[in-house]
């Protein structure tokens, strides 16, 4: 087993830890662990929350979670000799759910899926599903099945959700005017067009007094990515991939957290994948000057890992960048379209007996594929949904006979 770098007591709060996590990006939080380039490591996670979703029947928690303190992330780990402008090359050895059962902290056998509330962020069909709603999910080995999801089992894609390195002040500075323009376009909106920095909750390891105060006005906060890495949630970034990613700051400083153990491409709902503390195994390295040398000036760029599940056939939705309800026109919006096959997914899956909650989280959870089909066809961009048959213990492929309608049960609601 890899050196345990950065270590995990499932039981206690990432605040409560001998060496505690962040929860916003920032040059100064201080390094958790430093390891030499060409090292294999363990780095031990909390689910993104914290661990305030419980293994219940009620989606309260989903629908009164508190957001400042997400996503709450293991490290800085900094390696040896990493300067601005090297590429940081992390492999993805192994990840999985916690290893022993100690308490109940999701990851510990279960994990979850959830659709946020509107006026708590909410999720892609937050217009059609503004409240909160909750999927658990019980882990058998690599297959998932879940109490609020019947007739439906499926192998897993374990995955980190966020992994990034540090930003430069320079970069971070950059962040900031850029999302707090785009506020200032629409500062009232609900659900916001973008989240800025808070001092409310915020963790930045062994940062206190006045230097973790600053953290709380200038870090950078952990929902979307950037070009750090951050929150990609690329469901194949898979046991063996190999990421390259920017360095921005002497070490590197790399972080990360919020392991999935499945998601379907968009994470639609928003907290949208199976939600998981446990651990993940990496070896790092570095390329000198990887970034100028390869043109790798904004983003990462990965190789997927070729372990995922083999499902071979897909019923695939389509969607249009038209608005059906106003006979509206769009041009070319990749958004729209996809939304729009997500919907029509939804229709179709309520036909066999679900509610359009219950297939809005599956679609968030399961391992389906979304594709920007088409982006040139004037005016309409195309995009699809494939959605495996064989996750359904019954045919869900249209027939003469009609749909299999059954009592699907339901998921957690909050009210
Ligand atoms: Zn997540």
């Amino acid at each position: 087993m890899p050196d345990v770098v950065f270590s995990v007591d499932q039981s206690r709060s990432m605040r409560d830890q001998a060496v505690p996590g962040h929860n916003r990006w920032h040059p100064d939080v201080p390094a958790a662990a430093t390891v030499r380039p060409d090292s294999s490591i363990r780095i031990e996670c909390r689910e993104w929350t914290d661990g305030q979703i419980l293994n219940s029947d009620t989606a309260k928690d989903v629908r009164d979670v508190d957001l400042s303190v997400a996503h709450m992330l293991s490290g800085p780990v900094a390696v040896e000799g990493a300067e601005p402008g090297d590429l940081l090359v992390v492999d993805i050895l192994d990840l999985g759910p916690v290893p022993q059962q100690v308490g109940d902290a999701p990851g510990q056998g279960w994990g979850y899926t959830g659709i946020f509330a509107r006026e708590n962020g909410g999720g892609f069909l937050t217009d059609y599903y503004p409240d909160a709603y909750k999927a658990i999910w019980d882990f058998q080995g690599q297959v998932t099945t879940s109490r609020h999801l019947p007739g439906v089992r499926f192998t897993g894609i374990t995955h980190p959700g966020l992994f990034g390195t540090a930003p430069s002040h320079e970069l971070l500075a950059k962040w900031n005017e850029r999302e707090l323009a785009l506020i200032a376009t629409d500062p009232n909106r609900v659900p916001p067009l973008a989240l800025p920095p808070l001092e409310q909750g915020v963790l930045a390891g062994t940062l206190s007094g006045a230097d973790l105060e600053r953290v709380g006005r200038e870090g950078a906060r952990t929902v979307p990515a950037r070009e750090n890495g951050g929150n990609h949630d690329i469901k194949n970034f898979s046991r063996g991939s190999r990421v390259f990613y920017p360095v921005h700051v002497p070490g590197a400083k790399l972080s990360g957290g919020d392991l999935h153990f499945s998601q379907g491409d968009g994470e639609i709902t928003f907290c949208g994948a199976i939600e998981m503390g446990g651990f993940i195994d990496m070896h790092v390295d570095l390329i000198k000057g990887g970034m100028q040398k390869y043109g790798i000036t904004t983003n990462p760029v990965f190789i997927p890992g070729n372990v995922e599940p083999r499902y071979t056939e897909f019923l695939s939705f389509i969607g249009i960048s038209v608005d059906h309800q106003e006979n509206k026109n769009h041009y070319n919006d990749a958004t729209l379209a996809y939304r729009n096959a997500c919907l029509n997914a939804v229709e179709y899956l309520k036909t066999f007996g679900y509610s359009g909650e219950q297939a809005y989280l599956l679609l968030g959870a399961a391992p389906i594929e979304g594709r920007v089909s088409g982006v040139v066809d004037i005016p309409n961009a195309c995009c699809s949904l494939y959605l495996p048959t064989g996750i359904f213990d019954f045919d869900i492929k249209p027939t003469a006979e009609g749909p299999r309608r059954a009592d699907r049960g339901r998921c957690a609601v909050a009210t």
